[in-house]
Formats: structure tokens, C-alpha cells, sequence
């Protein structure tokens, strides 16, 4: 008879311990296998995460444990879905984050193998389905419903699986607004490319490469200047290493931003070439997912989750913009596609590198103590110049334009100088929509969400006022719902305002517009982006969507349209971001033959962010921004947890997380700051209400030992949830 231990989901209450049943068939059951399992006289899907083989009887093991000992009902999996290494890498993710195993494993396979009974049915080859109007009219529609007709107006038709809101839809559907036309799927395409001879690396990428392969060190961080060639670089290793007979992964932030990454991976190895992004529908994953773990394909190009493929002997694993958030998943389990990389290249043997114009300052951190070995690329290819920048004080009149308040004589010179040579420019405004206030000119009711309690902002391409929080909308009014009054005024701009801004100044201009609005439908993106690199248009508008990694060689000028943005919010990654983000925008001017230049517009002209990404130093900003973080006693300088209580009843939510916040503080004594109970940014999460305790703490063992009790003590209560998030962006 055989034992096993089985992983299950069950109802929303997550387990986080195995469940043993028996098995008496013939049928060797291996780890890492799906069987079907009846729990509380409902039948489950289960992993098998461990099998045991056993002469005892059921009773008598029944007799031991006190438990009742069930059989399980069927094996689903002829071979198992998970490896030796990825069942290891599960214990280890799971301990990491202190996160429910079986949230791991969700996160760990694609959704049509994930632990659902429905998920059984292995996924069909289906239709492509889209919506298009029937009847426009919006007569009692609720705002929402509005918002998503004039959205599927505007773009003709959409795809049926790039609508979130899919009730929203079906009250459409019934109220007979739209249709839906099917369309024989198109599956995942990729194209045949040609196979592209790889140009000679220069002196700097060959001395990169042969300091990389000379050391023994297992994780690397390269810190390289925009256009360094650093994508030359992961090519020629990844070729190095399929030549030793190994595998590659490839990670790169999201995979519709930068179609370049892809292409240059299959242009070089073709059809050995896995994609894994999340625009994949459940059936193109699944195919492509089976593909890697059949060893049809050595090497994997994906975003966060594809850190989770099933790529077997893997000897090298990259991160491209290592330090962008996307990396890191802000749902259970939180992983860091970092951390896990560097797990399974313990595991594989195999080399880590990491890189970024801008590496996160946790990294460089770990560089400066030689936890990482640097690497650097210091000078752009061919030795062209980074752009030249300029930062405008918009505190001073004399700078502003007379003709609009939002773009200075600088930036809208050099516009008409860019228009004039028949080249290319990049604005960028990290804000979308098109005012971010409306107001009553006669009362001053100012418009909020009623959730949220945020200004809410005005979008003129539908038509609405919606909050940037929330999935709150309501059709822009024509009078002021406290006195009547007929004039509302809107204040503040997004993209929207931009790009009407430019076609007035500049009404031969053809533009072009790439927000996550204008990117609803996903398709948009890179169409955008391959219409800005073949000239349609003169001018990209944007949010920080355009600020990475893209390489159009026409491009001469980014302006910054206000430089701010993002600087007063309130978290310590807060300069970190706007620096970031600076750089990398000034970074796509001037890429090829023709000098750049980025115009940066402020109202704090002498903020450290703002000055040394004008100047593009990175490596000035780290030091002023580590004596910063050690002031405050923020990482790299200390570790952070933050734990989550989530529940309905509000008062039974504070006092519990009271509770929590008095054990740590008796447990930790001095050696953590706690700061909390706090109301989170947004308190309230679908009808559940959240408060929040931050762990600032130096010594990662000792807390994961006081958190592992702490979720011992807490954890099972049912008046709420608990959610324990190890190195939290959002504080
Ligand atoms: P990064 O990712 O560091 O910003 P890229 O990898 O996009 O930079 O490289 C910048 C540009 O230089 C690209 O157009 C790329 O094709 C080109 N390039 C890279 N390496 C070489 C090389 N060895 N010879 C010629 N051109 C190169
Ligand atoms: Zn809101």
C-alpha cells in the first residue's frame, strides 16, 4: 500500500499542509503527479507532493494518527507536472515567503494545470472571440457598463479575453448592446526569422563576457548604460552555454513592451525558442509549457512567472531591467523572480545575471559588498554620446511658454527643431488621462471617488471621470451635483491633455498615444511601438510604458513633461522610482548616428533624483541615496516584512492586528522596528477591510523564526486572513 501526501485548495480557505491518503492499486504514484481526492464529500484535485510505501493496514494507521484514512479516488497525471527540482524549489519558495505551498504551486503552473477540479479538462484549441456593438445606445446603463461600450466603439471590436470586467460585458451582452463574432483562434505565431550572423562584439561587451566566464562567482550584475549593447551580450552567453548542452532562461518585464528582446532571441536560435507571457491564452501556455518540459525547447524568453518553467539543466538565467517592480508579484506568494532565480541557479549550478542601467539599490548593495560580482558597460555603442540634457525650473515665469502653461520655451524649441529635421521625439508624462481635478467654479465641490476618496480624473477620450485607484467611473456630468452650477473646472493634465497640447502647438505633427488606457486592448502595444519605429507618426506620448528598453534609432529628443510626478508619494522607493525612470526615458534619445537631447521640466530643479538623472549617474545617485536609506533605516540597510490582516468586521481587524503588532514588539524586543497598525493606501478590499504592521528588521533568520510562530499563533483564526508579504515594494 502506498501513502501519499496531497496538496489541496479547498473552498478560499488556503491549507497550507499536506493531507495523506492511501492508495492500493498497482500504479507506482511519483511525486509531483495531480490525483483526484475526495475532501469533505467534495471530489479535488491534489498534488502528490510525497509517497511512502507502507506493510502497516489502514486501521491500524488510523489507530496511530487518530485521523480517518481516505483512498484517493484517481491519478490524473501519467508523469509528473513537477520535477525533482521544482518540487525542492516549492519547500524553498514557500519558507522563503512564508507563503501556503499551495499558493506557491499556483503560482508555480500555468492556470490550466492549476489545482481546480474544472481544470481537469486539459484546455481546447477554441475560438478567438470579439465584441462589437449592436446598439449604442447608453439610456439605463450603469457607468460602468458606459464606459466599456464607448471603449468597444472606439477600437470597433475587442478581444473577449482582454476584457477584465467580464459581468460587465455579459450585462451588455444582455441588454443586447453588443454581439459576439467568433473567429477561428489565431494560434500563438511566431513567425520564421531568419537566422542573423551576430555582429562583432566590441572590446567592452568581450571584456564582459570574458570576466563572466573566467570567475566561478554564481550571480552577476551588470550595470550598463542605456544602448551599452548589454542585449549583445546575453545573446553570446546564451549561444555559449546551449553550446555546452545547457539551457537558458531568459527573463525580460513584460514581453508587449519590448517585442525587440523576443525577436532577437529567435532570430538567433529559432525554433529551440519557448515564449511564456501572460497575453497567452490557458491553451497557448499549456502547449507551450508542456513544450519546455518535454525538452523540446532550451531556451525560454518570459515575464515574472516564466522564472517557474519547467526548463531542466539550466545553466544560465538572465534578468534583463533587473530592477523593474514587475519582477515582483504583489499577490500570494510575493515572490521576487530574483530570489528565485538565484534558488534554482543553486540548484542548477548554474550563473545568475542581472541588469540594468539602473540596478535597484538592493542589488547594487549586494554588489558593493561582493555578495554579486559587478559588471559594467560604461560607454554606449560606438562610442556615441549619451543625450545631452537640460533641466527647466518651471517655478520661473520667464521659462514657461506663453501659448501653454505646461510646456516651457525649451521644450517646444526644441519640438519645432526635431519637426524640422524630420526626426523623432518621445514625451513623457507619468500620469494618464487628461485633468487630474474637476471642480465646481461656483461651490468648489471637488469631484472624488466615493471609495477611495481620491480626486478623481477627467478622461475626454470617453468621456468619463474615473478613479486611478479603484475601478470606480461616472459619466462626466454637465452640472455640479451640490448647487447646479454649469461651469466645472478641470485642472492638472495626464497624456490626453499632452497629446491635444502638441496637435495645437504643433498641428502638422502626427503623434502617437501609449497609456495603459490607450493599451486596454492589448494588441495596442506593440502596434504603437512598431508604428513609432516605422515613422507613422512624429511624436510618442506616454506614460512610463514608453521609457523602456526600446531602441528607435530616429529618436533625438525626450522630454519629460514634468519630472515630479511620483516623487511626493509617500514610499521610500519613492526617488528610487523618479530616478529610475528618468534615466531610462533620457536614455532612448540619441541611440544610433544622431546625437540626443532631453528636456527635463520641474518644479524641483535641484531634487537629487532629478539632477543625477539628468546627468545620468547612477552611480552618484546610489551613494546619495544609500546615505539616505541608511538614515532611515530603510533596506539595503534593514529587511522588511509587512504582515496584512484582512477581514469584514473593521473593528475586529484593528484589534487584531493590535494584538499582532504587541506579539512582535515582545518578541523582537529591540531588534526590529514595528510600525503599525496602519491603514493601508486603498483600506478596503472588496468589502473587506485591511490594516497593515511594517517589520523593519536586521536579522532575517531570527524573524523568520518569530513570523513562522507568529503564523502558528494568528494564523488560523476565521474572523480574518492573514497576509505575510517578505521585501514589500509598496511601503
Ligand atoms: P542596452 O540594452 O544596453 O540599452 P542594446 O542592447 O539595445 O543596449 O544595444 C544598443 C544598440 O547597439 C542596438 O541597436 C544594438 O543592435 C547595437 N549593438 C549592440 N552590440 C553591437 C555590436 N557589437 N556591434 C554593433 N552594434 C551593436
Ligand atoms: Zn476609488
Amino acid at each position: 500500500m502506498q501513502i501519499v501526501k496531497v496538496l489541496i485548495e479547498y473552498a478560499n480557505r488556503t491549507l497550507n499542509r499536506p493531507f495523506s491518503y492511501f492508495y492500493n492499486g498497482k500504479v507506482q504514484i511519483q511525486k509531483g503527479v495531480r490525483v483526484l481526492v475526495n475532501f469533505n464529500h467534495r471530489d479535488i484535485v491534489g498534488y502528490v507532493i510525497d509517497v511512502e510505501k507502507t506493510d502497516k493496514s489502514v486501521s491500524e494507521i488510523e489507530e496511530e494518527s487518530g485521523y480517518q484514512l481516505n483512498e484517493i479516488a484517481s491519478i490524473v497525471d501519467q508523469t509528473p507536472l513537477l520535477d525533482e527540482e521544482l518540487l525542492a524549489l516549492l519547500d524553498e519558495v514557500s519558507t522563503y515567503y512564508l507563503a501556503p505551498k499551495i499558493s506557491v504551486l499556483q503560482a508555480m503552473l500555468p492556470p490550466s494545470l492549476s489545482p481546480r477540479r474544472s481544470s481537469l479538462k486539459a484546455p481546447k484549441i477554441a475560438y478567438d472571440q470579439f465584441y462589437e456593438i449592436l446598439d449604442d445606445n447608453e439610456e439605463g446603463l450603469t457607468a460602468k457598463q458606459i464606459e466599456l461600450l464607448r471603449f468597444i466603439k472606439q477600437e470597433g471590436r475587442v478581444l473577449k479575453r482582454d476584457i477584465k470586467s467580464k459581468s460587465v460585458a455579459d450585462k451588455l451582452l444582455e441588454a443586447e448592446r453588443i454581439k459576439i463574432v467568433k473567429e477561428e483562434k489565431r494560434r500563438l505565431k511566431i513567425p520564421d526569422f531568419e537566422y542573423e550572423e551576430p555582429p562583432t562584439l566590441t572590446d567592452d561587451q568581450n571584456a564582459v563576457i570574458k570576466e563572466f566566464n573566467e570567475s566561478s562567482d554564481p550571480v552577476y550584475l551588470l550595470e550598463g548604460v542605456t544602448g551599452s549593447g548589454k542585449t549583445e551580450v546575453y545573446l553570446s552567453l546564451s549561444e555559449q552555454v546551449l553550446k555546452q548542452g545547457k539551457s537558458v532562461l531568459m527573463l525580460v518585464p513584460e514581453i508587449s513592451l519590448t517585442p525587440m528582446m523576443v525577436e532577437y532571441f529567435l532570430h538567433r536560435f529559432k525554433d529551440n525558442v519557448a515564449i511564456l507571457h501572460s497575453d497567452l491564452t490557458p491553451a497557448e501556455k499549456y502547449d507551450e509549457y508542456r513544450k519546455i518540459a518535454k525538452g523540446e525547447c532550451r531556451v525560454v524568453v518570459g515575464v515574472r512567472s516564466a522564472i517557474f518553467a519547467p526548463l531542466k539543466n539550466i545553466g544560465l538565467i538572465i534578468l534583463d531591467e533587473e530592477h523593474t517592480e514587475s519582477y515582483k508579484q504583489d499577490t500570494l506568494p510575493f515572490y521576487h523572480a530574483r530570489e528565485i532565480a538565484i534558488m534554482r541557479g543553486r540548484y542548477n549550478k548554474a550563473k545568475v545575471l542581472l541588469a540594468s542601467a539602473t540596478p535597484s539599490l538592493e542589488s547594487r548593495a549586494r554588489g558593493q559588498k561582493g555578495v554579486y560580482h559587478m559588471l559594467y558597460l560604461k560607454k554606449r555603442i560606438n562610442n556615441q554620446k549619451l543625450p545631452s540634457t537640460k533641466i527647466v525650473n518651471m517655478l520661473d515665469y520667464n521659462n514657461i511658454d506663453r501659448d501653454s502653461y505646461i510646456f516651457s520655451h525649451a521644450l517646444r524649441d526644441a519640438i519645432h527643431q526635431v519637426l524640422a529635421r524630420n526626426e523623432q521625439a518621445i514625451l513623457l508624462i507619468n500620469r494618464r488621462g487628461f485633468s487630474t481635478h474637476v471642480n465646481c467654479r461656483s461651490c468648489g465641490h471637488v469631484f472624488k471617488c466615493p471609495t477611495c476618496g481620491i480626486a478623481l480624473t477627467y478622461h475626454k477620450s470617453d468621456n468619463m471621470l474615473k478613479c486611478h485607484h479603484c475601478e470606480y467611473v461616472e459619466p462626466y456630468p454637465e452640472f455640479c451635483p451640490e448647487c447646479g452650477g454649469k461651469h466645472l473646472l478641470k485642472t492638472g493634465f495626464g497624456t490626453e491633455k499632452i497629446q491635444e497640447e502638441v496637435e495645437r502647438l504643433f498641428p502638422s505633427a502626427r503623434t502617437l498615444r501609449l497609456d495603459s488606457d490607450s493599451a486596454k486592448n492589448k494588441s495596442k502595444i506593440p502596434e504603437t511601438i512598431e508604428a513609432f519605429r516605422k515613422k507613422e507618426a512624429d511624436i510618442l506620448i506616454g506614460t512610463q510604458m514608453i521609457a523602456k528598453g526600446h531602441d528607435f534609432p530616429d529618436v533625438t529628443l525626450v522630454g519629460i513633461v514634468l519630472a515630479d510626478i511620483g516623487l511626493s508619494m509617500p514610499s521610500f522607493r519613492s526617488n528610487e522610482r523618479a530616478f529610475q525612470l528618468i534615466t531610462q526615458a533620457i536614455g532612448r534619445s540619441g541611440r544610433k548616428e544622431k546625437p540626443g537631447l532631453a528636456i527635463i521640466q520641474t518644479y524641483m530643479p535641484s531634487h537629487y533624483a532629478i539632477t543625477f538623472a539628468a546627468r545620468q549617474d547612477y552611480e552618484l545617485f546610489y551613494r546619495k541615496e544609500m546615505e539616505m536609506r541608511k538614515l532611515q533605516f530603510y533596506p539595503p540597510y534593514s529587511y522588511l516584512t509587512s504582515v496584512t490582516v484582512r477581514g469584514k468586521n473593521e473593528e475586529s481587524v484593528v484589534e487584531n492586528t493590535y494584538r499582532i503588532v504587541d506579539y512582535l514588539n515582545d518578541e523582537f524586543l529591540d531588534e526590529a522596528q514595528i510600525l503599525g497598525p496602519t491603514t493601508p493606501y486603498i483600506p478596503i478590499d472588496m468589502g473587506f477591510h485591511l490594516r497593515s504592521v511594517l517589520i523593519k528588521y536586521r536579522d532575517p533568520s531570527k524573524a523568520h523564526r518569530i513570523l513562522e510562530k507568529m503564523i502558528d499563533i494568528f494564523g488560523g483564526n476565521s474572523q480574518y486572513e492573514l497576509f505575510i508579504n517578505v521585501d514589500p515594494y509598496n511601503f
